[in-house]
């Protein structure tokens, strides 16, 4: 009997060794958000909104919204600048994020298509989690009832292709599309949208 509590009591040690040993140091997570286009680069441009104002001001109201000390949100550009493709992977490697989320508008000169996607890099080291992330957002956004969920894809994008991180370039709705462009041009959709992605990143 004796030697079995030991045993027992040896077990339980061991458990609990291997909750404490492997346990995953949860450190403070950074996300990059990058707010497509900007400057001279409007992106699309449709109704008199401009794309780089939408993934902006999304942008800016990520952050804002962020109440966690656990979660670092870092912006690419916080004001209306051009900014290279180039210039924005190298910020992104030299800040070594847990995730980037690339914003931005979908047109389309089929006025009926609509609804929110993403794309994935195609690498093997970044798909799975960019991919399962992008999911993760994708049916928050759409469970408002506002957007329509779309399709995640994998993509050869530059910003895709070079970071060295999960990373997804989020379409938040096509500006060609008036229900979505009534949605996303508004303060209600533009903060539902933010607080949509802090909370799938969380
Ligand atoms: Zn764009």
């Amino acid at each position: 009997m004796k030697t079995k509590t030991k045993f027992l009591g040896f077990l339980t040690f061991l458990a609990l060794f291997a909750v404490v040993a492997f346990k995953p140091l949860e450190g403070k997570k950074t996300i990059v958000i990058d707010a497509g286009h900007g400057g001279y680069d409007v992106g699309a441009d449709l109704y008199g909104f401009e794309e780089k104002a939408i993934t902006e001001t999304i942008a800016k109201r990520i952050k804002e919204q962020n109440n966690s000390a656990d979660v670092e949100i870092v912006l690419i550009r916080d004001g209306d600048i051009s900014m290279e493709l180039k210039e924005r992977v190298s910020i992104i490697n030299n800040l070594k994020p847990d995730l980037v989320i690339s914003l931005h508008v979908n047109s389309n000169s089929n006025m009926m298509a609509n609804g929110v996607q993403a794309y994935v890099p195609a690498n093997e080291i970044f798909k799975d989690k960019s991919k399962a992330i992008a999911e993760i957002i994708i049916d928050k956004i759409a469970a408002t009832g506002n957007l329509v969920k779309r399709n995640t894809t994998e993509a050869p994008f530059y910003l895709l292709k070079n970071a060295n991180c999960p990373i997804m370039t989020l379409e938040i709705g096509f500006l060609s599309n008036e229900k979505d462009r009534n949605y996303i041009t508004s303060a209600k959709g533009q903060n539902e949208i933010a607080s949509k992605i802090l909370e799938s990143v969380k």
